[in-house]
């Protein structure tokens, strides 16, 4: 899955440029993180846990959103000071109830360089799973979230093993960004980006936050990526991160809308019953978002299997499917979850 933050990254250019937007997105960008310049005392990090007080977010029987985030949102700030030059800001640190607006508010008055919001996801129906981050739809901060987003996801997808269902955009009816927190942080001129570790209510994604020490886990790995985002290094930890590697984006001039069209194809290429199992070749192209899972079904569609990753960068997925029957039909998914359904085609006897 490593590939797939480029294949995303290379996306958006193709996205804009079909969009016909001008040649700025073919030149280089600036070195992301340059905004840290050696001439800066301390970067200002602003760490919200989502939701608070009567606001409880999501809930699965014994658990509440706003009481996880917090538990992340500590963790994520112990360990950030553990890095020399910044300086942590949590919006709340008890029960408080904050507006969408107030804590975006709070970055600005710190003069804060960075604001993330930290959640936990739930989906109807609860199909969905993995990691996502949400940053602004315009400009530098679009860019620079783009970039952070992208290291904090390494951090979950790459090294935890959540599914990494990528760095996005959406942008409302009024052609500003959808998410009130991302919306007034742009206003204040400041990045800004959602954290959603993970499904809650998706037994894929239960073992990634079913304990304190996992909730812990999670804010030390939301660090991580902040600290090689600004390329901190850590005397206690022993690491230094100036020299990471950052995926650079051209600030677009332009909102980068989310994709709201199904993927373009959706097909079954061949499939052969092997040793009780079905092996088929499946592909998949969505030209704007990408494909992410594929369900499939071996009753000609009145049944579906849950999501399976779609573990190809390319538009064609090699898949073992468990059982065996006379016929194959799949469903992919784009990054925004719309799908396209393929034919129905006949599974061939192979050699088993
Ligand atoms: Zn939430």
């Amino acid at each position: 899955m490593k590939l797939r933050k480029w294949m995303a990254a290379g996306l958006i250019s193709v996205v804009l440029a079909a969009a016909s937007v001008p040649s700025y997105i073919a030149s280089a960008a600036p070195a992301d993180g340059v905004e840290v310049s050696e001439g800066k005392k301390e970067i200002v990090l602003v760490i919200d846990p989502g939701h608070g007080g009567s606001n409880t977010g999501g809930q699965i029987p014994g658990l509440m959103e706003k009481d996880i985030t917090l538990i992340t949102a500590l963790a994520m700030k112990e360990e950030l000071e553990k890095y020399e030059g910044i300086r942590v800001i949590l919006t709340r640190s008890g029960d408080e109830e904050l507006s969408l607006y107030d804590r975006p508010k709070i970055a600005k008055d710190a003069g804060a360089d960075l604001f993330i919001s930290l959640h936990y996801n739930k989906a109807v129906p609860n199909r969905l799973y993995g990691a996502e981050v949400w940053i602004p739809s315009l400009g530098e901060n679009y860019a620079r979230a783009y970039a952070c987003g992208d290291l904090i996801l390494n951090e979950l997808c790459d090294g935890y093993g959540l599914y990494r269902r990528g760095v996005k955009t959406k942008v409302g009816s009024s052609g500003k960004d959808y998410y009130g927190v991302i919306k007034y942080a742009s206003e204040f001129g400041i990045p800004s980006m959602i954290v959603e570790h993970c499904h809650l209510d998706n037994e894929e994604d239960v073992p990634f936050f079913n304990s304190p020490e996992k909730l812990v886990m999670l804010g030390k790995l939301d660090a991580t990526g902040v600290a090689k985002y600004f390329g901190l290094s850590s005397k206690l930890l022993g690491v230094d991160y100036s020299h990471v590697a950052k995926t650079n984006v051209a600030p677009p001039l332009t909102p980068v809308v989310q994709d709201i069209t199904p993927p373009e194809t959706a097909a079954v290429v061949s499939a052969s019953l092997e040793n009780g199992q079905i092996r088929a070749v499946l592909q998949g192209s969505d030209r704007q978002s990408g494909i992410y899972y594929y369900d499939y079904s071996l009753d000609g569609g009145l049944s579906w299997s849950p999501l399976q990753r779609w573990d190809s960068v390319e538009t064609t997925d090699t898949v073992t499917i468990p059982g065996s029957a006379q016929t194959l039909t799949i469903r992919v998914y784009n990054q925004y979850d719309l799908a396209a359904q393929s034919l129905t085609a006949a599974v061939s006897k192979g050699s088993g």
